[in-house]
């Protein structure tokens, strides 16, 4: 399999990012081959700030090699890199019907939240699929909000295969079942642009408040409630023991307990969950170096892989006459 992904460097990472995308990216960093990312031209259709965008570009690759992403095993590099999947990207762009990014529900999301709606945040999707499309991937790990994207993917690359010939591979999403859609504090997804994150690194401290602050519903106290349907429990869920879980299931099922309790619980869980990664990015921050290193290895070799595309690309719709 091969496996490409990229991660927006709009804030910090959130627990959304590590259950719905990051863990699988270590998961399958095994594979024949593995592209992850940083979309660094993906963030700058919403930060607009040069000293924002390169902090939460250089905590992005902490993070990500901190939480276990190897570069012994897979490719690590910022997109802007790699300048050949913009150029795919406008060779993709020339076929791609209005309409179908008119459908995009993530664009459309954004601007209902009010985020400035700019050419680049509406044609985003056309530039995820060279990115997907560049390094023949088979297999992309991401959220759930990102499969629509995925089928825009598809549509591009089939119809240009269907017009240019057999150019690109069709890739397919992959998902975590349990985990596709971790919600935020305010009981929506958890997005890094929309204010309601937990963030992986957060202080312990800070982490706790943003938990206290998480919605609840206001039913009484002494009444059953269904697990599955409660958000908080979901979150716990994705920290907890098969032990505690079953017994957080049981007490909620039970009912006659506070939501409080349960945030306590998913509180120490969390902190426990990500402790261990904390010393191995304060070990990684003291060498600034080594991490530039790592992405500029990571880079050459998509680089590499993606002008081959460019290539096959280019040829097939008459870019390259001989
Ligand atoms: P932004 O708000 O800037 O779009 P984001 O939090 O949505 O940021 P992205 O960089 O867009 O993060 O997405 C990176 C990866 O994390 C994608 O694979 C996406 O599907 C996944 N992801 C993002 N939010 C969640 C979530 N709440 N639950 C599960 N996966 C998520
Ligand atoms: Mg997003």
């Amino acid at each position: 399999m091969r496996v490409l992904s990229g991660i927006q460097p709009t804030g910090r990472f959130h627990w959304g990012n590590y259950f719905g995308a990051i863990r699988q990216y270590i998961d399958l960093q095994n594979e024949e081959a593995s592209y992850y990312f940083i979309a660094n031209l993906h963030a700058l259709t919403t930060v607009r700030d040069k000293t924002q965008l390169e902090e939460n570009t250089r905590d992005a690759a902490l993070d990500l090699l901190a939480l276990g992403l190897d570069p012994n095993k897979a490719s690590l590099f910022l997109q802007s890199d790699v300048p050949e999947v913009s150029e795919l990207c406008w060779i993709l762009m020339t076929g791609t019907p209005m309409g179908l990014l008119e459908r995009c529900v993530s664009y459309k999301d954004k601007v209902a939240r009010g985020i400035n709606a700019g050419a680049g945040l509406f044609t985003y999707p056309v530039l995820m699929a060279a990115d997907i499309l560049a390094y023949d991937a088979n297999i992309v790990p991401v959220g759930a909000d990102q499969v629509q994207h995925i089928e825009v993917t598809r549509d591009l690359a089939q119809s240009f295969n269907h017009h240019f010939g057999e150019v690109f591979v069709l890739p397919q999403a992959k998902l975590l079942d349990a985990s596709a859609k971790v919600v935020g504090t305010d009981g929506e997804k958890m997005s890094k642009s929309y204010d309601n994150t937990i963030g992986i690194f957060e202080d312990a401290k800070a982490m706790r408040k943003k938990i206290m602050r998480i919605v609840t519903d206001s039913r009484p106290m002494e009444d059953p409630k269904d697990p599955e349907t409660d958000h908080l429990f979901l979150l716990f869920r994705l920290f907890a023991t098969p032990e505690a879980l079953q017994e957080m299931a049981d007490l909620y099922n039970k009912g006659g307990f506070g939501y409080g309790h349960v945030k306590k619980a998913l509180a120490d869980a969390a902190d426990e969950y990500f402790g261990e990664f904390r010393a191995k990015r304060a070990e990684l921050a003291a060498q600034p170096d080594k991490v530039r290193e790592i992405l500029g290895d990571g880079a050459a070799a998509a680089r590499k892989q993606a002008g081959a595309v460019l290539r096959r690309a280019q040829e097939a719709c008459g870019l390259m006459p001989a």
